[in-house]
């Protein structure tokens, strides 16, 4: 039997592989380029090709692909074979430097919001020698950028690998003002927990909302739901147990850290846990654990739902971004240290955080906007659309301290000016008992919760980052030039926290007088995507994130276009299923059955006229009249999809959708919910709530 040990990375070519098959030189080199950045040549790229090559054949790789993230928001691929004809007529396995450095997928058919029309339709992926290589299946797969002709990034990997460098360079800077000379780089580290539904895969294949749009579009609530809070950490079913067993090995191989599964607050529902990495391989990992829950769960019979919200009244699926930044030595910047410097450096990252989060929380509530995580933001299970921070008890009374220049009263005795007492360490149990805030401090990472279930976590980490290299640069750029350290050091800190008190919030999230509260600190509460994309475009956040190198107006300019034309697809395709579910299947359902109980009714008093039929006349009336509705309902719904589709320009398309469409399918879904709950389960065309949620055993 194979141990975990064994299994581990099995299937990724990771520093112990490559150690292993490349000359000591190449390797050297190839480290420089991973760890450095330095360029790589292409006697280098031939070598490592080569190797590569040899390991993925040697596994039974018959293709290679370059592996990257268009802006569909999944992972793409086209597969080349490694053969090459040999003049024996047989072949020979081939694989070059250059093939591994560079691809020419065509770029027309993803999207490049408006980028294409400007540049060229060619596109380039470009290899990431910062993630490994893995195998999926009989194919090697290499990370890549994906670039237009002109350098245009049309990806997700290419800002934040930009924007961690953006970090890096202002987080140096600090450090050396701290006296730190040794450190060659800053990296930001990502643990993401991951949300999903389990369902059957029978049930599944019974509901077109379901296979159209990944949610249901219709369904009464169910008898029992999570109100008994019965399912959080409960034991976990046999068939869930086997899936998360096989997940986790397909994890394990491909040099996932998959560390805790639970049960979640839903029935049905489970979370996942890696440990945390670096934030680009973390996210390449989290894209790959999308894909691969639901490949395994298809070989159990299972389908694994990611949408933001599945089933109307039943908590919806989150992703958790715990994040922070480390050296190159492994210290965590955001854990404070030993000694007074320590703290005062722990201090001035935390605040560089505060401060990142304050001035743009417009930019991390665009990060997480899509049409499926609108439903939850704002429900009473997720933080809601308003961002604020929690830092607990303890941290709140250190910065509270120093606001207001008196002496901490905590465990130890504090005072900011450097040469002074130390830190306590912020204990997690103390610090983490709000879970309904967006952006929790828990310890030595903060954790961001608004994510939806489905999104790539590559857009929350490229705004975290640029945000906090913009606030590191302002006090870099302060500091360096003052006469005197210390004081100026605990000037920036105390300035920081006057100025941004109001993103902190240590109440209750969900509840709705914060957010009566926020508005009046002035918090920005960007309720919907179309609310909230069309700020992507603000200056303050142009210049913000062009001046780092994070993206070019160009690409911002796409980015605008794309994530609103894919909020009103998505929605526009629901709609349309539920037109089609409600004439096709839904009204003549309910017609069908209302015809039953007529003739019941006939029947009966055709036996004995004196009979009232008081169950039978009641349901008739109240269906008959629930159809017309239904009918009605449906039409009016058709009505304003032809409305939207009369808008061309993305941003009214967008509010077309939020202010007519989406009521519209709310009106249809009250009616068809209604009729449910009096139409006899066989007469009804879909599964219910109840077995959908309780199927898997
Ligand atoms: P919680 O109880 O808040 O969910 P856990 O200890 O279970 O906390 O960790 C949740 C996630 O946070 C895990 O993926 C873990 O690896 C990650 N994590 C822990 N420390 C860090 C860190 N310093 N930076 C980034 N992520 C971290
Ligand atoms: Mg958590």
């Amino acid at each position: 039997m194979k141990t975990v040990s064994d299994l581990f990375g099995s299937r990724v070519f990771d520093d112990r592989t490559m150690k292993a098959m490349l000359p000591a030189k190449t390797y050297r080199s190839l480290r420089e380029t991973i760890d450095e950045g330095k360029p790589l040549d292409s006697s280098v790229a031939n070598a490592v090709a080569a190797a590569m090559k040899d390991w993925a054949v040697a596994q039974g790789a018959t293709h290679f692909t370059h592996w990257f993230q268009p802006l569909t928001g999944i992972t793409a691929e086209k597969h080349d074979s490694f053969i090459s004809p040999a003049p024996d007529g047989g072949v020979i396995m081939e694989f070059s430097g250059k093939e591994l450095i560079k691809g020419e997928p065509d770029a027309s058919s993803f999207p490049s919001g408006g980028l294409r029309a400007t540049f060229e339709a060619r596109g380039y992926t470009a290899w990431d020698p910062t993630s490994y290589a893995f195998i999926k299946g009989k194919t090697l797969c290499i990370p890549t950028a994906f670039c237009a002709y002109g350098g245009q990034a049309l990806d997700k990997k290419t800002p934040l690998l930009r924007s961690m460098e953006a970090l890096n360079k202002q987080a140096l800077r600090i450090l050396r003002l701290f006296g730190n000379t040794s450190c060659k780089r800053v990296v930001t580290s990502v643990g993401p927990e991951q949300e999903y539904f389990l369902i059957t895969q029978e049930m599944y294949d019974r509901r077109p909302d379901l296979r159209f749009t990944g949610r249901t579009l219709f369904g009464a609530p169910p008898p029992k739901g999570q109100e008994m809070d019965d399912h959080y950490f409960g034991v976990i079913k046999p068939k869930v147990a086997e899936f998360m067993e096989d997940l986790n090995e397909e994890l394990w191989k491909l040099g996932i850290l998959a560390k805790t599964e639970h049960n979640e607050v839903a029935p049905a529902q489970h979370e996942l846990a890696p440990i945390y990495t670096t934030t680009n391989i973390a996210t390449d990992h989290n894209q790959l654990t999308m894909e691969i829950m639901q490949k395994v769960a298809a070989r159990h019979g299972l389908v694994c739902l990611l949408h933001e919200k599945p089933f109307d009244g039943v908590n919806g699926s989150g992703k958790h971004n715990n994040w922070s930044m480390a050296t190159d030595a492994g210290v965590n910047l955001l854990s404070p240290g030993d000694t007074p410097y320590e703290n005062a450096q722990f201090l001035l990252f935390l605040c560089a955080v505060i401060k990142a989060v304050d001035d743009y929380q417009d930019l991390l509530r665009i990060a997480v906007a899509t049409a499926g995580n609108d439903h939850r933001l704002g429900a009473n299970e997720a933080p809601p659309a308003v961002v604020s921070m929690f830092l607990g008890d303890e941290l709140n009374a250190v910065l509270e301290a120093i606001e207001s220049d008196t002496p901490y009263q905590g465990a130890e005795k504090m005072q900011l000016k450097l040469g002074v007492d130390v830190l306590p360490r912020f204990n997690r149990d103390t610090t983490d008992r709000n879970r309904t805030s967006p952006f929790a401090f828990t310890g030595n990472k903060f954790e961001f919760r608004m994510l939806g279930s489905a999104n790539s976590i590559a857009c929350t980490n490229i705004m975290l980052n640029t945000a906090v290299a913009e606030s590191l640069k302002i006090y870099a750029d302060r500091l360096e030039g003052a006469a005197d350290f210390e004081t100026a050091l605990h000037e920036m800190i105390q300035k920081t926290i006057r100025d941004h008190r109001r993103i902190i919030f240590n109440g209750n999230g969900y509840d709705d007088a914060w957010i009566a509260e926020a508005e009046k600190r002035g918090l920005s509460n960007l309720r919907t995507t179309p609310d909230a994309i069309p700020h992507l475009l603000d200056e303050k956040n142009r210049s913000m994130l062009t001046a780092h190198g994070v993206f070019t107006e160009a690409e911002l300019h796409s980015r605008y276009e794309i994530t609103l034309e894919n909020y009103n697809k998505t929605v526009l395709i629901e709609a349309n299923t539920m037109v089609s579910m409600a004439k096709t299947e839904i009204a003549p359902a309910v017609a069908a059955y209302t015809a039953q109980l007529a003739q019941a009714i006939g029947k009966k008093r055709a036996a004995a006229a004196e009979l009232a039929c008081g169950y039978e006349t009641k349901t008739l009336c109240r269906l008959s009249a629930l159809l017309d509705q239904i009918d009605e309902a449906a039409a009016a719904l058709e009505a304003e999809i032809g409305v939207v589709r009369a808008v061309e320009a993305v941003e009214p398309q967008g509010y077309a959708i939020r202010d007519g469409l989406l009521p519209a399918m709310d009106t249809l879904r009250a009616a068809v919910d209604e009729a449910e709950t009096l139409t006899a389960k066989d007469a009804w065309p879909y599964p219910t709530y109840g077995e959908l949620l309780f199927g898997v055993r």
